[in-house]
């Protein structure tokens, strides 16, 4: 058996991260995955600037050697927004951007590479003791923390905290954590990855499809190195049972039938399968500590509830537990309401974001309403740069909820 101070379960985004600012701490720390890396993962593979940023911060040099592998990343300037009277609309993130000197702000990359190349960088510190291959099946309370170990029993690890991060199907947040799983606060999201796809933005665009025909859910289009790309469909799960969607068949359909992306799609190929995976939302608030215990990325529900987007939440919970568990070790107190300051942080620094997208989120649903945004904003390229504002910085997302906003911005010339 195996003694250590913090065990980190599942070394996606956010265990990876977790890893890496404890370990640029001081802490040692481990941490164990059941796949053996590269691995795959189901996900749009869009990595926004915020896990980047957060990156950054415990050490430049992780997204300079991740920005350094040109080979496996596509740089992303802005998006491509269709909506559901099938008028597509171009927004940059910055007005004047400019691919060649500008700093980047957002990549596609295959999460195969993305994620491992976070395990590579795991893999350079020394004072992380990574385990691959290794499933944790079993939690077992102790005295001074968790007792886990795989299913026979021959890997047990005791430790002092114990932070899980083994993504949406995580059994502890289940069983130990004790969240229900709410169809209102969770999404089903299924991808492909094509080659050849026809009429990809030159510069990256991201492109979300709001089609009447999937309403409430989208169809992403991103686009990826040598002419590959990563197609999927995502939609809130209470809708896909109220509808009884079938999302890979609607997929499928799209891509044969549908008159804006048939032609596009006429000489692609289809590599592989088209694969699903749950997206546990993070609008509905939760507990994600206790005693011994914090919930990172998925494991404790964070994806935005209007974008998808989960990496850069993970990776911040991550950086966060990480800060956490220090001051647990400092002050060796391990107590459900000296943990919860992790919870207290999380909620300031993401608990916002949540609540603004989930209400972004509702008013997407309602088709007439995006048809009307985007007939405002061909007129208006001033709205065309709050709504790509609104994508990539979450000040413009609170703005936009208030009407005097949007009134001031119609009227400005600039
Ligand atoms: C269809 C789809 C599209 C998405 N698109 C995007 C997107 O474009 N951009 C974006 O930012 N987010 C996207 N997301 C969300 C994103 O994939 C997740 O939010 C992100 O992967 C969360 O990172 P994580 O580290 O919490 O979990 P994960 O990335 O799921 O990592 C969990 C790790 O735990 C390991 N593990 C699991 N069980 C065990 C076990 N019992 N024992 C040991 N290890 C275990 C797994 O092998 C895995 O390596 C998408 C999700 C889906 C489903």
């Amino acid at each position: 058996m195996i003694k250590t101070d913090i065990c980190i379960v599942g070394a996606g985004p956010g265990g990876a991260t977790t890893a890496l600012k404890l370990s640029h701490l001081g802490i040692p720390c481990m941490l164990v995955d059941k796949a053996v890396f590269p691995r795959d993962k189901v996900c749009g593979d869009a990595i926004s600037g915020k896990g980047l940023m957060v990156l950054r911060r415990i050490d430049p040099g992780i997204v300079e050697r991740f920005e350094a592998a040109t080979e496996e990343q596509v740089p992303v300037w802005g998006i491509r927004f269709g909506t559901p009277t099938a008028k597509q609309l171009d927004i940059p993130f910055r007005p004047d951007y400019d691919p060649a000197n500008d700093a980047k702000q957002g990549f596609v990359c295959k999460r195969l590479d993305f994620d491992n190349r976070l395990v590579e960088e795991v893999k350079r510190r020394s004072n992380v003791q990574l385990f691959e291959g290794i499933s944790i099946e079993n939690y077992e309370r102790k005295a001074n923390g968790y007792l886990v170990s795989n299913a026979d029993g021959s890997f047990q690890v005791e430790c002092r905290i114990l932070i899980v991060a083994n993504g949406a199907y995580s059994a502890f947040t289940r069983h130990h954590a004790k969240f229900d799983k709410d169809d209102g606060h969770y999404a089903g999201g299924v991808r492909a990855y094509y080659r050849n796809v026809k009429g990809l933005h030159p510069d990256g665009f991201i492109e979300l499809h709001f089609l009447k025909e999937i309403n409430p859910g989208y169809l992403w289009i991103f686009g990826l190195p040598n002419g590959y790309a990563n197609i999927g469909l995502g939609m809130r799960s209470d809708h896909i049972s109220q509808r009884r969607y079938n999302l890979t068949k609607g997929l499928q359909d799209i891509i044969a039938n549908h008159p804006d992306f048939q032609g596009r799609f006429e000489d692609a190929e289809l590599l592989g399968k088209i694969t699903g995976y749950g997206m546990p939302l993070g609008s509905k608030k939760r507990q994600l500590s206790g005693e011994h215990y914090m919930l990172v990325g998925d494991a404790g529900h964070l994806i935005d509830p209007l974008s998808g987007e989960g990496i850069g939440n993970a990776v911040y919970s991550g950086f966060i537990a990480a800060e956490q568990a220090q001051k647990c070790l400092e002050a060796n107190d391990f107590s459900a309401s000296f943990m919860n300051a992790y919870d207290v942080r999380v909620e300031r620094v993401l608990g916002k974001d949540m609540e603004v997208s989930y209400q972004i989120q509702q008013m997407l649903a309602r088709p007439w309403l995006v048809n009307l945004a985007a007939w405002l904003v061909l007129r208006n390229p001033n709205l065309m740069y709050v709504i790509s504002q609104m994508y990539s910085d979450m000040e413009y997302r609170k703005k936009a909820l208030n009407p005097l906003f949007w009134i001031k911005m119609m009227v400005s010339k600039k």
